[in-house]
């Protein structure tokens, strides 16, 4: 019924690809090469699909190959309203890579012959499986057999022409799912999203729903952790009740804007709080416990990250000139200190426009946090060149810029904190009224938040030459990438939850390279412009010379973060100030 040569004239069929890849039995293994020069294949059977090979890997133990699929909406099934909106979809489309990766056997590390980008906890945008037009578009990696250096053409032809049919039979024909699985994907997206929407509505910057569950397994595994977690209520005074997608109301604890304390002993859940709501930027599959925790989208987690690289930052509203008379307001070094790299953190933070700022105690530095009264008497003003954040964190507030901070050890930030929340046992507590009975609120705090200038990278930023090749980067790990031949520390970002977003900013910094180092932009709108390319053209924008089959979706804020460590970053001082 389904002519798929038709909307591809100038493809072969299956069966072509079959006769050619059993020619090719015993070849040596760059014949396979001659793939990629196809417009294509068309699969009728059952499940009809378009396959293109979009590269060949080089030799049996290269980077594998990769495929494109492309099937029909309507030979799929999927309901429309599973595509309704792009929330959904992006449920849905996370539903049929887990599935995908379920029909190829593949493990999270497995080395299988088919591989898709498996996703985890957070439901994010992938290059993987999406929605284009009427057709849903699937890539994969493919390792082609081969016995030493000789193709095995049999196996390739098994591989291509009856174990890609079959995956995709059980990976992506809705009769065939977990249908009720990928329909509470798509709610969750949707809810989460939903919710995040109603915070600005309610004046707050975070949302964590009753029953949720925040515990992880560990601090290398980011599913929940099964036995004992002890689930959210949220204090009363505290509660706030949001509708999810469908209209349903669902209560828990929303966090105002202004300051925010969570104070508590040690191990009683702070921690895991505050990492719950770090990660409420993302939506959560079902089951993850984190459902129903969220935050504004522009939250940033922010910490002390000693030997980071920090380019012309204008730091002066938390560090005064420096011994022998260095200026702060376009700060270099090429080895912060704790109190610099967080003071650049939050700059730059609120130069892409953030609205929540989150610190824990336990990665910030105590000197950029907090200043006693002794202290202050000891060392006068003039001799200490830090103004600690807790003299700045009302001004940001007053400025739209809120803060949830995680303060065990000290009083310090009782004062200026709008709400406190005491962890008690893993259980919220609002303690705020006692809070400021011991600590009198210390009122509008005087002086306003100073405005800072846009930093524009100049065009030699950037260099992704790595010895013959004009244009290398790659990502090594979730933390690391090597951009030309430098690398890229990233493991202070802690909201980069996927190695996949890891590629994607790499692919980004060489798109920044080739269309808007130059052009005079700062690092806030060159960070919109590449996420308006993506949203625009897609994530084909990022890789003109060669398709990936494993980017994920990355924020603004994840974005500048990578660029502002390059170890080659210089700026100049935009003209105008930004608030
Ligand atoms: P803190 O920051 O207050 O010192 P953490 O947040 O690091 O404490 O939590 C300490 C331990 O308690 C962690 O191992 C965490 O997994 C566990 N934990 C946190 N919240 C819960 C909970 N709601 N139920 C069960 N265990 C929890
Ligand atoms: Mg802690």
């Amino acid at each position: 019924i389904f002519a798929l040569t038709n909307l591809h004239p100038t493809v072969a069929s299956c069966k072509d690809l079959a006769v050619a890849l059993r020619q090719l039995d015993g070849r040596g293994f760059k014949a396979y090469r001659d793939l990629e020069l196809t417009e294509g294949f068309g699969f009728a059977g059952s499940v009809p699909f378009h396959l293109s090979i979009d590269y060949v890997q080089a030799d049996p133990f290269a980077p594998p190959s990769r495929l494109t699929l492309s099937i029909p909406r309507t030979a799929t099934g999927v309901p429309d309203h599973l595509l309704q909106d792009t929330h959904r979809r992006r449920g849905l489309c996370h539903g049929l890579a887990l599935a995908i990766a379920h029909a190829t056997g593949q493990k999270t590390q497995d080395r299988s012959d088919l591989q898709i980008d498996r996703p985890r906890q957070q439901i994010l945008d992938r290059s993987c499986v999406q929605w284009v037009g009427d057709e849903l578009i699937i890539r994969l990696s493919a390792r082609l057999p081969a016995a030493g250096r000789r193709i095995q053409g049999h196996q390739a032809a098994r591989l291509l022409c009856e174990r890609l049919p079959a995956v995709l039979q059980a990976g992506v024909i809705y009769e065939h799912l977990d249908v009720q699985h990928l329909q509470q994907l798509a709610t969750c997206a949707a809810d989460g999203d939903a919710l995040r929407g109603q915070l600005a509505d309610h004046d707050l910057v975070a949302f964590v729903a009753d029953g949720s569950r925040l515990p992880r397994r560990s601090g290398i595994d980011d599913r929940p952790l099964q036995s004992h977690a002890i689930s959210w209520q949220s204090p009363p005074s505290l509660r706030v009740e949001l509708e999810q997608a469908d209209g349903t109301r669902i209560t828990g604890t929303g966090i105002r804007r202004g300051v925010t304390a969570i104070v508590g002993g040690g191990f009683h859940g702070k921690s895991t709080l505050l990492d719950a709501l770090r990660m409420g930027v993302y939506e959560h599959v079902p089951g993850d416990g984190r459902e129903g925790v969220v935050c504004d989208e522009t939250a940033v987690s922010i910490r002390a990250e000693d030997g980071r690289r920090i380019s012309g930052v204008d730091l002066s509203p938390f560090i005064g000139p420096l011994p022998q008379g260095r200026r702060t307001d376009h700060f270099t070094s090429d080895d912060a200190s704790g109190s610099t790299s967080q003071a650049a953190a939050i700059v730059e933070a609120l130069e892409i426009g953030s609205r929540l700022l989150l610190i824990d105690e336990d990665t910030a530095a105590t000197n950029f946090m907090i200043r006693d009264q002794r202290m202050r008497q000891l060392i006068g003003d003039q001799q200490e060149p830090i103004t600690p954040f807790i003299d700045r964190v009302g001004q940001l507030a007053a400025t739209g810029t809120s803060t949830i901070v995680v303060t065990g050890g000290s009083s310090d930030y009782l004062s200026v904190a709008d709400t406190v929340i005491a962890m008690e046992e893993y259980r919220p507590v609002d303690v705020t009224e006692r809070a400021h009975e011991l600590v009198p609120l210390t009122g509008n705090t005087v002086g306003a938040w100073p405005a800072t200038r846009g930093r524009i990278p100049l065009p030699q930023s950037l260099n992704p030459r790595r010895g013959r090749r004009e244009r290398s980067v790659r990502a090594r790990t979730r933390h690391e990438l090597e951009v030309g031949g430098t690398f890229l520390d990233l493991s202070a970002l802690g909201q980069l939850v996927d190695e996949s977003q890891t590629r994607a900013l790499g692919q980004a910094l060489l798109h920044i390279h080739h269309h808007y180092l130059g052009e005079h932009l700062d690092v806030a709108q060159i960070c919109a412009a590449v996420l308006d390319d993506i949203r625009s053209e897609g994530w084909s924008v990022l890789t003109q010379d060669r398709f990936q089959p494993d980017l994920a979706q990355f924020r603004a804020f994840e974005l500048s973060a990578t660029l502002n460590r390059l170890r080659t970053l210089q700026v100049e001082p935009a003209p105008g100030a930004v608030a």
